[in-house]
This record gives structure tokens, C-alpha cells and sequence, in this order.
């Protein structure tokens, strides 16, 4: 049997403190909610981390002890500090998985590691959004069916100014009638990034069954696949083969001397 996956669900857990409509929803924080389902699927070892911890729960212990970190922002995105985005990069880049929920597209760690604003447009009136399954055979999917609807969801509508993603796995329509790529893949360095758009934290979108499943899913298809250092590749390679070291002094014109 293949080993746990160490998952660390990130939360910036202040809506929750701030707003009772989500309390209500979420009276222990969305990142306990989503640990929790994580936690019932079997197969994940499961802790949690949100932002007014010291190093918002992200230390260099706790980073090296996860395989896939998700993660949840939305009011609080400058609060978190460089020094804590440029470990989370570094994790990734070594192999990390990376899930980001939502409104944490524009999180730190998601716009340093795609390079663009990933900003986007959004409404919010409670409608309708179908996400549609535009790929039923890859591992995120599976279980998942045609699509996605959740009755009552933020809209979010392109264009969504981000890298044009390595496999496109959602796309959401809006009764209002915008589109939007809703599950996108990348990977950077040796880590796998997914990034899905539900998750509006005044909608119970992380009670939906599906939902949950598409966030196993994807925590079980970002887990490292090798165990790599950082930087990768720095140092001096010694030859594979005998070769001799020529010491050919080309010259100043770059012509072979005698
Ligand atoms: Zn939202």
C-alpha cells in the first residue's frame, strides 16, 4: 500500500472570525472543514495551517513533513510574508504539490509561481455555475461524471490572466452567461499546481460532495513523484564517459593554435 499523502490544508481564516454569515457555515475555520473530509477519504495525513500562526503555520519543519499544501486566501493576501511565499516556492519547485482554492488566485505564492496578475472578473448574486468535465479519463475527475453544478456560486469570468494552463480540466458556465477555465494544471520545477475556482466562502461549496471529491482528487494526483534537492542541478557534472581534458588554446580569433 502506497504511503499516506501528507496534506497541509492553509488557511488565512479571518472571514471566519469577522463575519457571521460565514462563521455559520464555517464556525471552525473552512480549513477544518476541508481537513476533515480530507481526513474521512482515508489515505491523507491531515493538518492545518492558517496565517496568524507564527510563520503562518508554514515553518521549514512543517513544509518539509507535506507533500501537497491547498490553500485558501482572500482579504489578507499581503499579510503574508515574502519570506514564508519564498519557502512555499522553493517547496514546490522541489516537488511540493500546490492546490489552490478559489479566491486564492491571487495569493503570493500563485502569482510568483505562474508570473502573471491572475486577475479576473467576478459578480456575486448567488447564480447558478455548472462546471463542465472537459477531461472524464484524468485522475482529478475521476468519480466526477458531465459536471459540476452548484446551485448558488460567485461568479467568476475570463479572461482569467494566467499561463495558459498544461491541461485545461474545467470550464465553468455562469447563468449570467460568462465562462471560466475553473480547474487548471501547471507544474513548476518538479511540483504539480491545480488550481479550482469554487470555494466562495459565504456559499457552503465546501459541504458539496463533488466539490470534496475533485479536492481529493487532485491533492492524491499533485503528490511528489521523486524526492528532489534545491536548487536542482547545481553542480560542477563530471563526464559519463573517459574524455580527456583538452587544453586547446583557440586563440584570440578563435582559430585552433599550434
Ligand atoms: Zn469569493
Amino acid at each position: 500500500m502506497p504511503a499516506n499523502v501528507r496534506v497541509t490544508v492553509w488557511n488565512e481564516f479571518r472571514h471566519e472570525i469577522q463575519h457571521e454569515a460565514v462563521r455559520k457555515l464555517y464556525p471552525d475555520g473552512m480549513h477544518t472543514v476541508i481537513a476533515d473530509f480530507l481526513s474521512a477519504a482515508g489515505g491523507f495525513n491531515v493538518r492545518t495551517a492558517t496565517l496568524d500562526e507564527p510563520e503562518h503555520g508554514l515553518s521549514e519543519e512543517v513544509l518539509a513533513d507535506t507533500d501537497v499544501l491547498t490553500w485558501w486566501g482572500h482579504v489578507a493576501h499581503g499579510e503574508v510574508a515574502e519570506e514564508v511565499v519564498d519557502r512555499v516556492q522553493e517547496r514546490v519547485l522541489s516537488g511540493m504539490g500546490l492546490i489552490v482554492l478559489h479566491s486564492g488566485h491571487f495569493a503570493k505564492i500563485f502569482g510568483r509561481l505562474l508570473g502573471t496578475t491572475c486577475s479576473l472578473h467576478w459578480r456575486e448574486i448567488a447564480e447558478k455555475e455548472r462546471l463542465w468535465n472537459l477531461e472524464p479519463s484524468h485522475p482529478i475527475t475521476e468519480g466526477i461524471g458531465e459536471y459540476i453544478e452548484l446551485p448558488n456560486a460567485e461568479m467568476y469570468g475570463e479572461r482569467f490572466d494566467v499561463p495558459a494552463p498544461e491541461k485545461l480540466i474545467f470550464v465553468s458556465w455562469f447563468e449570467g452567461g460568462e465562462v471560466f477555465r475553473s480547474g487548471c494544471c501547471w507544474q513548476r520545477g518538479h511540483g504539480r499546481i491545480f488550481y479550482f475556482r469554487p470555494g466562495h466562502e459565504t456559499y457552503p461549496i465546501f459541504y458539496n460532495e463533488q466539490v470534496r471529491k475533485v479536492i481529493c482528487n487532485a491533492v492524491r494526483w499533485a503528490a511528489p513523484r521523486m524526492e528532489a534537492s534545491f536548487p536542482a542541478c547545481a553542480h560542477i557534472a563530471k563526464p559519463i564517459e573517459d574524455v580527456p581534458d583538452r587544453q586547446i588554446d583557440f586563440g584570440k580569433a578563435g582559430i585552433e593554435q599550434d
